[in-house]
């Protein structure tokens, strides 16, 4: 909590007692003695709450609350009105003019403070909201931008496919824009469904080391394509209480970014390691590494590094496998060195025996 409140009062004395009072509560305060400061303030501090006096010399709090609520940063502005007419139709005044609340003077600081309190909890509430709305709706876009260019590389390489007497040349380049676009849907239907909060993952042992050969083999012509090897040291018992089709997800992801991010002809390198509760999935490459620099963002929403924007990617791999990892009650990190490769480590809660799930993770 270290929301900051204007305080729009000429009497120095009462503007003082409120801000004492404010501060001690943890807020950060700013003082504005008349009208006109009171919207300068707005314009430039962008407070997230305003305590309003009525009487006011030239531009009285009234005017103030109009012209705020005409204006774009202070139209949803949370205002309460300090007033010392208590009479109701100045108190319905300026609740028309749009205050949100008002107390009367000479006011009880404790009815201040939960009134204050009461406003920014909602503020709150609905900042949260419209982030998670307005993310929503860029995901949407994104994917739908994506999926469009996807179509299009995909009719484009077909239609040269028709036209030519070599139409093998073509076929690899719209396997692997159908392989992303694939790879897209998933990511967005799983992705969905965790970040609405709707239904919780169902769970089942998942035997890791059945399910990585598995995903290696999907991966095997793209790996050949570019002179890679892709190798599986396995644990006996990595066996993990989860959700298959997200753990493959994981591996497909982590896999997809060891193949087009490492060395040509080089080696991908899968370890399943027990430790402790865990396992520890690592995926290891011989690429060119993470700058320093990008390493602590490649798990953000969108963000792609520097030198990958001339590849195809979305930004969107690393966050699912986070966002996954975590659904599972599990870790991921990454280590990478400049010129020798990089290495994701997921960790998801151990079985010991098949059928006594983990507690912690059930
Ligand atoms: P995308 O691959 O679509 O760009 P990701 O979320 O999968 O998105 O990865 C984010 C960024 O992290 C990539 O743009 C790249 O810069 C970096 N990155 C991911 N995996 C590797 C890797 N194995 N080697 C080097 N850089 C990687």
């Amino acid at each position: 909590m270290n929301e900051l409140i204007l305080i729009v009062e000429d009497e120095q004395d009462v503007a003082e007692l409120v801000r004492y009072n404010l501060e001690k509560q943890g807020y950060r305060t700013v003082i504005a003695d008349n009208g006109e400061r009171a919207i300068t303030v707005v314009q430039c501090f962008e407070p997230d709450l305003v305590l309003l006096d009525v009487m006011l010399p030239e531009l009285n709090g009234w005017g103030v609350c109009e012209t705020l609520r005409a204006s774009s940063k202070g139209k949803s502005l949370p205002v309460i009105m300090l007033t010392a007419l208590s009479a109701e139709e100045n108190r319905i005044k300026g609740l028309s003019l749009g205050a949100d609340d008002y107390v009367s003077k000479p006011f009880s600081v404790r009815e201040l403070l939960l009134k204050v309190g009461k406003l920014l909890e909602k503020r709150r509430a609905i900042t949260a909201l419209l982030k998670k709305e307005s993310e929503q709706d860029s995901s949407f876009r994104f994917l739908v931008h994506e999926l469009k260019n996807s179509v299009s590389i995909i009719g484009g390489f077909s239609s040269l496919a028709a036209a030519k007497s070599d139409p093998g040349r073509y076929m690899g380049h719209i396997a692997s824009t159908a392989l992303h676009m694939e790879n897209l849907l998933n990511d967005a239907s799983l992705l969905a469904k965790l970040e609405g909060g709707t239904g919780s993952l169902s769970r089942e042992p998942v035997f890791l080391g059945e399910l990585a050969k598995d995903t290696i083999e999907t991966f095997g012509a793209e790996a050949s394509a570019r002179g890679m090897t892709v190798s599986l040291s396995d644990a006996p018992s990595a066996v993990v209480w989860g959700n298959k089709t997200v753990i493959r997800q994981i591996l497909v992801n982590l896999l997809s970014n060891a193949l087009k991010y490492g060395r040509q002809g080089g080696r991908v390198r899968i370890a399943l390691h027990e430790r402790n509760k865990w396992i520890d999935i690592a995926v290891r490459d011989e690429g060119p590494g993470i700058p320093k620099n990008e390493l602590p963002k490649i798990f953000d929403k969108f963000y792609r590094g520097a030198e990958s924007k001339t590849m195809a990617g979305s930004g969107l791999g690393l966050f699912v496998v986070k966002l996954f990892a975590h659904a599972l009650g599990g870790t991921v990190s990454a280590a990478s060195e400049l010129g020798k490769g990089s290495t994701f480590t997921v960790s998801l809660g151990r079985v010991r025996s098949a059928q006594s799930p983990p507690s912690a993770a059930a």
